[in-house]
């Protein structure tokens, strides 16, 4: 059969059978016939299928050795005769072929040739599994991962790099995705966790995910993302806000809002790209993307255009915790967070700081952050709970002109929202979750031991920019979902509303079924109704505060009159029976206000006992 190669099989058998795959590693292949109506498969080397295929060998001289390249491998040969298959050839019933018979003759000397080579194989076996045993003995036998690790290197050395370059184009997006690895840490170096992230081009993010198979057998699962950059784990502070932030700045000029987000589980490096460098505990915040901001703020209002509009440029640094802002150029004072006539949010009390020159917003910076983390015994478990906002606010003669806000999110990481029995915890989960759907810059975490907080990172980065992608939509105000996500850019502080966002959970449990249960979503309401009245619950015990001072002035006043020898009797028992009564009921509503707030809590508790944990992906 022109399409089939003769293959011997080790009972002496010669047959027809289809090469089904290469396998450059070993000098393989695997081939395939039918027997008795099933499908059977084996491997074997090429130097057996050439010493029986003479008319597909290579010539002598192209015959690899180690010291060739193996450019024109002999398996390139083979590789074009697989090409060509379409069907798989039978052999019936085990029975040679026509075009086989005249094998038969060869049959003997063919056996023999066989069996040299199955002893060269054998040897070259042993030599490879030597080889095999001293590289993990150089690789250090104590990384329980170097199969793994060997895997990701061989796909690794198969790819053709193209990473981001100074060179290339900064579009222009409405909303931009971008996706920033960094290094692997000490702390991961140390653990000999795995680097599992591959970016090999300026768009291109690839995850390599260890799996098992059912025989225990262990293989990768590379999934690929595409974003508008991906910036590897070499990248720069600059050059990440070159792509992102910068092309931002020329928006607030033209008298716009804009938001920069950074996105991602703990420790992959938010406040790194947002805040600065860190060089061991102090951070240089003049290398992160709040103070090239800055800079380049003032490079632009010196620009003739903008100068005649005499500008001034004002910070803010301001901190949200569990739905409560806390003011960082302010002593972390709290601040108060309402809802103006047109349903915008507004931060009572905000302090904005005028600034001249970068010099003074990186002294705001520094006051910021020792704000941020004083008081803190873990500054890191702290921040993974709270964003962190920093604003640079344009007024022209006060007016606002345009805004930029500058986000680092906290963690994204899953676990403590839902499954911790700490209420606090699942309360702030259930407020960062608010924040999934406004986000712009991923970063994460390399390490084979982040790989499913990456994967989720990177999914719900991807779904912002699928949602994004029909411009059409937008314009016919199709799918409200769509509308919600180009509102973060047009409402730009909505994210931060104390206020259930529905639409956005709504959309969470529509675009993410498998992540987001209807339970989930209960439970989300149930947080958003209990941050809700909470507020309330204080607001009124403060106001029940304030009223029973001036009632212990009255019921002063109100027994000194009885002091006087001919005072109105009549007129006391009024009062004081007006005062109680007043006391009564004001007390009363109080106290159905704490008791259902109680009930409401009971309920966030039953409700987060029924939250499914996350189902695990199909393999
Ligand atoms: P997050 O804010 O996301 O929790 P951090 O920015 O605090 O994470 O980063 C965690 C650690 O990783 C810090 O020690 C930081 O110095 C380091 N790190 C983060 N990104 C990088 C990077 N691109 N290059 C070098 N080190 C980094
Ligand atoms: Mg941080």
């Amino acid at each position: 059969h022109a399409e089939a190669l003769t293959v011997c099989l080790l009972c002496g058998r010669i047959h027809q059978a289809m090469v089904t795959s290469m396998n450059e590693d070993n000098e393989s292949v695997t081939v395939e016939w039918i027997e008795n109506g099933d499908t059977k498969g084996k491997e074997i080397d090429l130097e057996s299928i050439f010493a029986l295929n003479p008319d597909v060998a290579p010539d002598e001289e192209i015959a690899p050795s180690p010291e060739t390249p193996p450019a024109p491998t002999p398996l390139a040969k083979v590789n074009r005769i697989a090409k060509n298959r379409r069907t798989i050839a039978p052999s019936k019933n085990d029975t040679p072929s026509k075009d086989n018979r005249g094998l038969s003759r060869r049959k003997s000397n063919c056996v023999k040739e066989v069996e040299k080579l199955q002893e060269k194989r054998e040897r070259r076996r042993l030599q490879q599994q030597e080889l095999r045993e001293k590289r993990a003995q150089e690789v250090d036998t104590t990384i329980p991962n170097y199969e793994i690790l060997y895997m990701i290197r061989d796909f690794r050395a198969s790819l053709d790099y193209r990473p981001l370059t100074t060179a290339d184009v900064i579009e222009e997006h409405r909303i931009c995705v971008c996706v920033r690895k960094r290094p692997l840490n000490k702390k991961e170096l140390t653990m000999k966790d795995l680097d599992v992230i591959t970016i090999p081009s300026k768009d291109v993010v690839m995850v390599h995910e260890p799996k098992q198979k059912v025989d225990l057998t262990r293989y990768l699962e590379n999934q690929t993302f595409r974003f508008d950059y991906a910036f590897d784990d070499s990248t720069t502070n600059e050059m990440v806000y070159r792509f992102t932030a910068r092309p931002l700045v020329e928006t607030i000029f033209e008298r716009g809002m804009a938001t920069c987000f950074a996105y991602g589980q703990t420790g992959s490096g938010k406040t790194h790209t947002m805040g600065g460098d860190f060089s061991g505990k102090n951070q240089d915040c003049s290398k992160g993307i709040y103070a090239l901001a800055a800079r380049d703020v003032f490079l632009m209002i010196k620009k003739p255009n903008y100068k005649k509009l005499d500008l001034q440029v004002y910070a803010t640094y301001f901190e949200i915790y569990s739905g409560k802002v806390f003011d960082l150029l302010n002593r972390k004072a709290k601040l108060r967070v309402l809802e103006d006539g047109k349903q915008q949010v507004q931060v009572v009390g905000l302090q904005e700081k005028e600034v001249k020159c970068t010099e003074d917003v990186l002294k705001l910076i520094e006051v910021g952050n020792s704000c941020r983390t004083s008081g803190q015994t873990s500054a890191n478990a702290h921040s993974s709970r709270s964003h962190a906002v920093f604003q640079i606010i344009l007024r022209r003669k006060g007016k606002m002109h345009g805004k930029f806000s500058l986000i680092d999110l906290a963690g994204n990481e899953r676990g403590a929202d839902t499954s911790s029995a700490d209420r606090q915890t699942r309360l702030e989960g259930a407020e960062i979750n608010k924040s999934l759907l406004a986000l712009k810059i991923a970063t994460i975490s390399p390490g084979m031991t982040s790989c499913e907080n990456t994967l989720n990172t990177l999914r719900y980065a991807n779904r912002v920019k699928e949602l994004t992608i029909d411009p059409n939509q937008v314009i016919d105000g199709g799918r409200p979902n769509i509308h919600a996500v180009n509102q973060v850019d047009l409402l730009d502080e909505e994210w931060l509303s104390i206020s259930p966002q529905r639409d956005d959970l709504k959309l969470l449990c529509e675009q993410n079924e498998e992540e987001v249960s209807p339970q989930l979503f209960t439970f989300h309401e149930a947080v958003s109704q209990l941050v809700e009245m909470e507020e309330q619950v204080l607001e009124d015990h403060r106001a029940v505060f304030q009223e029973s001072i001036r009632w212990l002035e009255d019921e002063k006043m109100l027994l000194e009159m009885t002091e006087e020898v001919d005072y109105d009797v009549e007129s006391y028992a009024t009062q004081l029976e007006q005062i109680l009564d007043q006391k009564i009921d004001i007390l009363i509503e109080l106290r159905d206000k704490v008791k259902s707030f109680r009930s409401t809590l009971q309920e966030e508790e039953q409700a987060s006992k029924q939250i499914n944990p996350k189902r695990p992906r199909a393999l």
